[in-house]
């Protein structure tokens, strides 16, 4: 069976040649900011999980009332994982994921995002992420900390550097999340796997690996 995640499904949807690079097992690109955003998840996830406190997200409002016991606490994380089975086109795919955070008591999960900008509100709410882990997991709504990945701002403009969203999981959002997954599948399934004109090689895990002519121009 297929196994999808809702990155490689992202990544399909944005350019179908992904898939082939994936099962081909080419080179993935390691951007500068992985590392960073991977430090940046371990603090934050420490302090919602309550080991270890950080001052500027108690500034922020992060309080224990944003409590997640548990947290990834290493890459791919077992305890975090999830499966469930969608059937696209007639074909089994079996989707799976790992949460930042949980609060199973509450049904509350955690997504945590870092980068040069905020996302909003709505970036949070159209996010097919959040769709498809809420509904992978039954979650009653998900949060959202996003933190820009500068750390210094952290000291010198805190107000403008993290945002928390608490979003609630509505029907439609499990609708959208079936739906995602399923087209994701449905180009897989369709065999064609050719880069579209609007790609965006330069942003892409395959970039230096991918044989299209355009993403060599790019190298
Ligand atoms: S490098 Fe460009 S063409 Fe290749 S998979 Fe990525 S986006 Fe598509």
């Amino acid at each position: 069976m297929f196994e999808v995640s809702y990155s490689s499904l992202a990544q399909v949807i944005k350019c179908p040649k992904s898939w082939l690079c994936k099962i081909n097992g080419y080179e993935t690109h390691d951007f500068k900011w992985f590392k960073e955003g991977k430090d940046i998840h371990a603090i934050i996830q420490e302090h919602v999980s309550g080991t270890k406190e950080h001052s500027f997200l108690t500034q922020c409002g992060i309080t224990k009332d944003y409590h997640f016991p548990m947290v990834e606490e290493k890459d791919f994380d077992e305890k975090m994982k999830f499966t469930f089975e969608v059937v696209a086109d007639g074909v089994p795919f079996l989707m799976r994921g790992y949460l930042d955070g949980l609060n199973p008591e509450i049904k509350r999960g955690l997504e945590i995002k870092s980068g040069s900008a905020l996302w909003s509100l709505g970036d949070f709410i159209k996010s097919p992420q959040r769709r498809i882990y809420a509904l992978a997991l039954d979650l009653k709504d998900m949060l959202l900390i996003t933190v820009k990945r500068d750390m210094n701002l952290w000291e010198t403009d805190p107000k403008r550097s993290l945002k928390k969203y608490l979003v609630p999981t509505t029907e439609l959002d499990k609708k959208s999340a079936m739906e995602f997954i399923k087209l994701g599948c449905h180009i897989i399934l369709k065999s064609e796997y050719k880069a579209p004109e609007n790609r965006n090689c330069f942003n892409c895990i395959y970039k230096g690996s991918c044989e299209d002519s355009l993403c060599l121009n790019r190298r």
